[in-house]
């Protein structure tokens, strides 16, 4: 994965969570505030911004450009978690001209890590993290049996399909769907629900 692959899978993503941004939105408003897809649209938009500025440099400082960007621009919680996941990311491929599937692996574990370390959830807490841990232990095992990047990312993106699918009978216990308590049951978590079109668009792009 060279650094024109990361700038496209960037691309992607700021495509898909502007397509999807009704979506992601309409997810958030039994359970949120219906501005998820808002939120993720606005962060993204920002960074489509700094793309021109972003194809010089390496996978790390891009990765960190837009970690800071998400921070800066979206006020929701999503900010700085994404924020946060963006920046360890591309902390973990410092130095790197290239990604092979370890570093790829290593890359989503540190987005992962940087999201708990903002939100402090565990799994089955109805989040992000409900789709980011299946992928990054998915994608662990199949670095462990050898495959190809793409296949990775395609495990990866399926078992983030699959969390985030389970995550609609779960209680939520942390972010502003925790304020409902019971009746958060029974609703598609929208942070989960773009994890997975970020794991899928990085499955799509390689
Ligand atoms: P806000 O909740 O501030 O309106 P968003 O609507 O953009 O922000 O994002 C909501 C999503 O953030 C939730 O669907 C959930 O996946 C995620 N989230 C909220 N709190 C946490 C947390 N502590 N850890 C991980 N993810 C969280
Ligand atoms: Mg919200």
């Amino acid at each position: 994965m060279t650094n024109e692959d990361n700038l496209r899978w960037l691309e992607h993503i700021a495509d898909v969570l502007h397509e999807n941004a009704a979506y992601l939105t309409q997810l958030d408003s039994p359970i949120g505030d219906a501005d998820h897809g808002v939120n993720m649209d606005r962060g993204f938009k920002a960074v489509r911004d700094k793309f021109p500025s972003m194809a010089e440099m390496d996978i790390s400082t891009q990765l960190k450009t837009v970690g800071m960007t998400l921070v800066s621009t979206v006020g929701g919680a999503s900010g700085p978690l994404y924020g946060t996941a963006f920046l360890r990311a591309g902390t973990a491929v410092a130095g790197k001209g290239e990604l092979d599937t370890a570093d790829i692996v290593a890359m989503l574990e540190a987005f992962l890590g940087g999201i708990v370390a903002r939100g402090k959830a565990n799994p089955g807490e109805k989040t992000m993290v409900d789709a980011l841990t299946p992928a990054v232990n998915t994608a662990k095992q199949a670095l462990a049996e050898g495959v190809t990047a793409k296949e990775l990312a395609q495990r990866a993106a399926q078992a983030a399909e699959e969390g985030m699918k389970a995550t609609v009978p779960l209680l939520a216990t942390k972010g502003r769907a925790s304020y409902l308590g019971e009746r958060s049951i029974g609703h598609q978590d929208p942070g989960a629900t773009s994890s997975w079109l970020i794991l899928r668009g990085l499955a799509e792009t390689l």
